[in-house]
């Protein structure tokens, strides 16, 4: 059998990992686009369709691990070549309200309805159920990340056991799952091979902490002052359901969770889930009963979920002069680098944003990646026995700084190579392809 890391091996996003069995059945885990600089949209080499043709050959299925953009972007393009897409339940409800969302925005409507197109044909895969493809079967296993509904892979390919973990972490709400997960469903396994994402490997210095932790704060926050606008991501479930505890749970406790109907429809998404933290966010939209939800946020103080866009632009001009902006504060809850000059994922819109009123700013927010403890902690749990491929990770990061065991370091790939398994029952070696 073979794997291939067509993208991914040397950057953060734009992940696409090929499994083939000896027989030549052939699926993708993931297939995302390379990320924004900044506010620039990135080039991709994919947008050329003869170079997607390409790795799509002979390919039967694509599994994404969850919805954020660098993990799946092509689907149309894919839809268009006969191939299969699956996703977790929600995570397709979720893509498909963005999908809507940006039908309506000026210049999207036709990527969009493409994209709402493929979407109409996808499939959905359930936690710890099996699908099978020829000689490939492949397990989901829930994990906890910024975007809701992510699951990490098994798969089992011509006697080799792979162990995809696509994003994760453990200091978010649902992270308890992992380390259970990995040791009732997936050690078990015996992994041959780990592939797993880096993202924070070359961030040693970054704090994290966990989402229980951020909620003290934001209530902090929420009891110091009567009026929050939060920037934060529209389908960071974890982020959503801390606003709302923490609104539930501050001083000023009859004030409202606040959002546009858009973040409004994406909260009814994430109600859905069976997992009370989610379930349980109660919202009023802006965009509806407009005046007197506006009226009870003069009057009782509020949380309001903003985002960096026109409409919010309005709002906030109606809004504003109408508050104290002494009693008032901006929870930035988003990587730090958008709004750092410095960095190289600047983006001067959501800078101009966040300074656009002089209310109090207050940066808050944790990573949707596993911190170094926990990547160590889960190479040397599921132990593989041939290899470890890092992914999502920046060119200059190296996952010896982990500090594993010998034996463990002895097995990190990073460039292709093959390798034989140990009594396997017919030593055929497992090719490993590393591009880029
Ligand atoms: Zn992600």
């Amino acid at each position: 059998m073979k794997i291939t890391i067509h993208r991914g091996a040397n950057q953060i996003g734009g992940c696409i990992t090929e499994i083939q069995s000896a027989a030549g059945d052939k699926i993708l885990i993931d297939f995302g686009h390379n990320l924004p600089k900044g506010d620039q949209k990135a080039e991709d080499k994919f947008e050329n369709r003869d170079t997607l043709i390409q790795v799509l050959q002979g390919v039967s299925d694509v599994y994404y691990t969850h919805y954020h953009g660098d993990h799946i972007a092509f689907e149309y393009e894919i839809y268009k070549a006969d191939v299969r897409q699956h996703i977790g339940g929600m995570a397709l409800k979720m893509l498909r309200t963005l999908k809507q969302h940006l039908w309506k925005a000026d210049g999207l409507k036709d990527a969009a309805a493409k994209s709402l197109e493929a979407l109409a044909h996808f499939e959905t895969y359930k936690a710890a159920r099996t699908e099978t493809i020829g000689d490939i079967s492949i397990t989901p296993y829930f994990v906890s990340h910024s975007a809701v509904d992510a699951y990490m892979f098994l798969i089992e390919c011509d006697g080799v056991t792979i162990l995809h973990t696509g994003d994760f972490r453990d200091h978010g709400y649902l992270g308890g799952g992992l380390m259970k997960n990995l040791k009732c469903n997936i050690v078990p396994k015996n992994v041959d091979v780990l592939i797993s994402e880096g993202t924070m490997l070359a961030r040693k210095d970054e704090e994290v902490m966990t989402e229980w932790e951020l909620l003290d704060i934001a209530e902090d926050i929420m009891d110091e002052y009567k009026n929050v606008f939060v920037l934060c991501s529209s389908t960071d479930a974890d982020r959503i359901a801390t606003m709302y505890q923490a609104t539930r749970r501050c001083s000023h406790n009859f004030r409202w969770l606040v959002t546009d109907t858009y973040q409004g429809k994406q909260i009814q998404n994430i109600r859905n889930s069976p997992i009370r933290f989610y379930s349980s966010i109660v919202y009023r939209d802006f965009g509806f009963d407009h005046d007197k939800v506006l009226s009870d946020m003069l009057k009782d103080g509020f949380t309001m979920l903003v985002r960096d866009s026109a409409s919010f632009e309005k709002y906030l001009e109606e809004i504003v002069p109408q508050i104290d902006l002494n009693q008032t504060a901006l929870i930035y809850s988003q990587f730090s680098g958008y709004i750092d000059p410095g960095h190289p994922a600047f983006n001067q819109s959501t800078y101009n944003f966040v300074r656009k009123y002089p209310w109090h700013l207050e940066y808050l927010h944790t990573s949707g990646h596993a911190p170094q403890q926990t990547l160590r902690e889960v190479c040397e749990f599921v132990n593989p026995s041939m290899a470890i491929i890092p992914i999502h990770r920046e060119a200059q990061s190296d996952l010896s700084v982990l500090g594993l065991s010998p034996k463990l370091q002895e097995r990190i790939v990073t460039k292709s190579t093959e390798l034989t398994k140990d009594g396997h029952w017919n030593d055929t070696p497992v090719t490993i392809e590393i591009k880029d």
